[in-house]
């Protein structure tokens, strides 16, 4: 399985402060930086077509829409695929190979 390392939130180089994205589909190039144009679930290089994919749904969880520790990037199909749905990986934690440095996600998503 290919790592996904996504890493922490990434600096604006020109204010040196982490970056407060107003619209989830900014982080996508600094997705594609981090991990590159690999489709986070099927691992499939994608040079096209890459969504960024919230680990908790917006639906569900609106507050964390444009957080960086909930985003993956996902292709078209698997992002279909997955829907609304929770990611829940196999053989995994709750994050998977994905845990977020910070513990703020888990800590309030815990059921
Ligand atoms: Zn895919």
């Amino acid at each position: 399985m290919r790592p996904v390392e996504r890493g922490d939130l990434p600096i604006d180089p020109n204010t040196g402060i982490p970056i407060v994205f107003t619209q989830y589909s900014q982080a996508k190039s600094h997705l594609i930086d981090r991990v590159g144009e690999y489709c986070s679930y099927c691992e499939r290089s994608i040079n096209h077509l890459l969504h960024v994919e919230h680990i908790q749904p917006k639906a569900a969880r609106p507050d964390l829409e444009r957080r960086w520790d909930n985003f993956l990037l996902s292709c078209v199909n698997c992002n279909a695929a997955k829907g609304h749905e929770e990611l829940i990986l196999r053989g995994a934690s709750r994050f998977g190979n994905t845990i977020p440095k910070s513990n703020d996600i888990s800590s309030v998503s815990a059921p």
